[in-house]
């Protein structure tokens, strides 16, 4: 059987791309396991009267190249495994993107499905009391990440503010517009990664406009997916899917229309004219191009062979298995990785963050150009150096990646 552990993956994923560009062998230890790690305990009193102990974690990677950055995530199945694994994505995710940043990352255990307003605004209050020595704008920079939204956030720094008794807007992004936020964030994370799939479909001759293109997963990143292959490239989504199931139409699926269906529904299967499918059925799919835009461990050694796209664009963190990889590797899929293809969401993050340091505030046109510029950039590096190195692309991207990292603590005489 596959080994699915998040944090086993990373690190096999790390090793492959260490010995590629042969990194010095105490880089490699230094960067094989977080600097360091808070556990904590959450109480908050329910609705009902009674208080209820959360667990929440916050894992500290790297900060060689800057403040650690990384999102907090509210799901039922919350390991330290996988915020340890999502803490080092994201260390080579920025610097891959070259910001100014290290890695981070939190999660809490719970189901903020089955969770009042009230309840959700005590528990994140409760996170921040009990991680503030942890963060900071220099510090630790939290955001946005499965399951939590702006509205969080701003509770999170109101929280902040009110510990260190100043104002802080730049301890947090993903922030609503009124206080701090930056225009683009919302749906930044889709749109950095359709400017990759730009690249990635000019690298293989690829006419985007004749694509049909499957999305799994509807949350932040999903949604403004299926928007915009269709408006940017006039591509065909020809399937969505959330957590409950997935639909399929080959005449192609609307947005607006599908949006509306789930806010009433709270979920796309039923939606009209569709064909229901499940979510293992989409990933399988006749299609050109796949976006994993949901959860971990989806494309695996046992369904990597039946994938037909051209393409895998990796919205979500971690959707395929170092034995996947190999595989469409030696296929000829063109994959472009997560810490890649889904940076948007952390460099629109970035500019947040500058923006709220300088208080000087952007258009949307100003931070989409930006965004461009960054994600083409660190685009076409990947796609020069899986041709040079001849590895597969997520190796590729590690490698420039993991050499940023290293050599910054070289300079900082860390090995
Ligand atoms: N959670 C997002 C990610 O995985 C965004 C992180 C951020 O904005 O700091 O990249």
């Amino acid at each position: 059987m596959e080994d699915l552990d998040p944090f086993d993956i990373a690190l096999k994923q790390l090793k492959k791309a260490a010995s590629v560009i042969n990194l010095d062998k105490q880089a490699l230890e230094i960067l094989s396991s977080p600097k360091e790690i808070l556990e904590v305990s959450i109480p908050v009193k329910m609705d009902s009267g009674e208080t209820k102990v959360f667990k929440g974690f916050r894992v500290h990677y790297n900060n060689a190249r800057g403040p650690m950055k990384g999102g907090i995530r509210y799901y039922e199945k919350e390991t330290l495994s996988e915020v340890k694994a999502l803490s080092a994505w994201m260390t080579w995710k920025t610097a891959l993107l070259d910001l100014p940043y290290g890695g981070a990352k939190g999660g809490i255990v719970c189901d903020p499905k089955k969770m009042s307003r009230g309840e959700l605004e005590r528990l994140s209050r409760g996170y921040i009391d009990a991680i503030a020595n942890f963060i900071g704008p220099d510090i630790d920079i939290p955001a946005p990440d499965v399951y939590t939204t702006p509205q969080i956030m701003a509770w999170m720094m109101d929280e902040y503010e009110k510990i260190v008794r100043h104002s802080a807007p730049g301890v947090i992004t993903g922030k609503p517009l009124e206080i701090g936020g930056s225009l683009g964030r919302g749906d930044a994370t889709a749109k950095g990664g359709m400017y990759v799939l730009r690249e990635a479909a000019k690298s293989i001759g690829l006419d985007l406009s004749k694509a049909r293109v499957a999305v799994q997963g509807f949350g932040n990143a999903g949604q403004f997916a299926v928007k915009f292959v269709k408006e940017m490239f006039g591509s065909k989504v020809v399937a969505v899917s959330d957590s409950m199931g997935g639909i399929y139409s080959e005449d192609g699926i609307d947005f607006q229309e599908l949006l509306e269906y789930k806010e009433k529904t709270g979920k796309v299967e039923g939606f009209k004219n569709c064909k229901t499918i499940t979510n293992e059925e989409l990933l399988e799919l006749n299609v050109d191009v796949l976006i994993p835009a949901a959860i971990e461990n989806q494309l695996t050694g046992a369904n990597a062979d039946k994938v037909k796209a051209k393409i895998i664009l990796e919205l979500a963190n971690g959707p395929t298995t170092p034995e996947a990889d190999e595989i469409f590797f030696k296929k000829g899929v063109l994959l472009m990785p997560d810490f890649l293809s889904n940076a948007g969401g952390v460099t629109v993050s970035y500019f947040e963050w500058v923006q709220n340091i300088t208080g000087d505030y952007w258009t949307e046109e100003e931070v989409y150009k930006k965004l461009d510029a960054k994600m083409t950039k660190a685009a076409q590096d990947v796609l020069a150096t899986y041709k040079k190195y001849n590895v597969d692309p997520r190796t590729a991207a590690y490698t420039i990646a993991v050499k940023r990292v290293a050599d910054a603590m070289k300079l900082r005489g860390i090995y």
